[in-house]
């Protein structure tokens, strides 16, 4: 039977703007496929072994949430997640928990937190937020080209280093640092973005991309994701972008 383990990292503490919607999201498009799908809950003082998972997800938190499991990820289970990303785990996070894994997140207050450094990259905190619905551009693997929804709400800008390669291109919004019109990265199996809780929900091609190179990691590179319809993700995508444009709400 084809099986992945999603390990939700931090729950109890990285939880902003329905995150989680994004394991629920991972788990229904698995499922549809006929795939079993176990999620491990795995916080602060849990232990970790590189070979628990096949999708890691962090998501977002307040500044005070990343201080609290700020020491647990970096010197706890720090050099099994470093292992875990170079060995192609599949990883999603998501603003605080993507800030976790670069170098630093330097707070606006000029307080620095020492982060991971599991990918180049750093981010530094400003007074002014970044709070927006966004639209990005996603290229696909297959060479595709799709417009993702997302919602973002942040101080840090981030700043990829050397060989990390951003995930999107912005069309609307701020994405990593409001100036270079990047939005998150990605580095082998891992990705980051500023994008909250309704992210994979209404962009399927996303989460089944997820999904896929997981299952490629686990099964072998031949395995190929069946097709699923995506009616509902695509008409919450829809009416989010007709409200991006339009600034109309529309009933789903
Ligand atoms: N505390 C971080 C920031 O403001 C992340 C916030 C979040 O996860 N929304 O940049």
């Amino acid at each position: 039977m084809t099986k992945l383990v999603i390990g939700h990292f931090y729950p109890d503490l990285l939880n902003l703007y329905g995150d989680r919607g994004n394991v629920l999201a991972l788990i229904r498009r698995a499922q549809k496929r006929g795939i079993d799908v176990e999620v491990k809950q795995i916080s602060v003082g849990d232990p970790l072994r590189s070979d628990d998972i096949d999708i890691g997800f962090i998501g977002g938190g307040q500044d005070s949430e990343q201080n609290i499991m700020n020491d647990d990820l970096v010197h706890v289970k720090g050099d099994t997640i470093k292992s875990m990303i170079e060995d192609n785990i599949v990883f999603l996070t998501i603003c605080g928990g993507y800030q976790m894994l670069g170098k630093y997140y330097q707070e606006h207050d000029g307080n620095r937190l020492e982060c991971l450094g599991a990918i180049d990259y750093y981010t530094e905190g400003k007074k002014e937020r970044f709070i927006n619905d966004t639209v990005y551009e996603l290229e696909l693997d297959d060479g595709r080209k799709v417009a993702v929804v997302g919602f973002e709400n942040h101080s840090g800008r981030t700043y990829l280093g050397e060989g990390v390669k951003p995930f999107m291109k912005v069309i609307k919004g701020h994405g990593n640092n409001g100036e270079d019109g990047f939005e998150g990265m990605r580095y082998k199996n891992t990705f980051g973005t500023y994008s909250h809780g309704s992210f994979l929900p209404k962009n399927p091609e996303v989460t089944d991309l997820l999904i896929e190179l997981a299952c490629k990691r686990k099964y072998g590179e031949d395995f190929v994701l069946p097709e699923a319809e995506s009616l509902d993700e695509t008409k919450a995508r829809e009416a989010a972008l007709n409200y991006i444009e339009n600034g109309k709400e529309q009933m789903i």
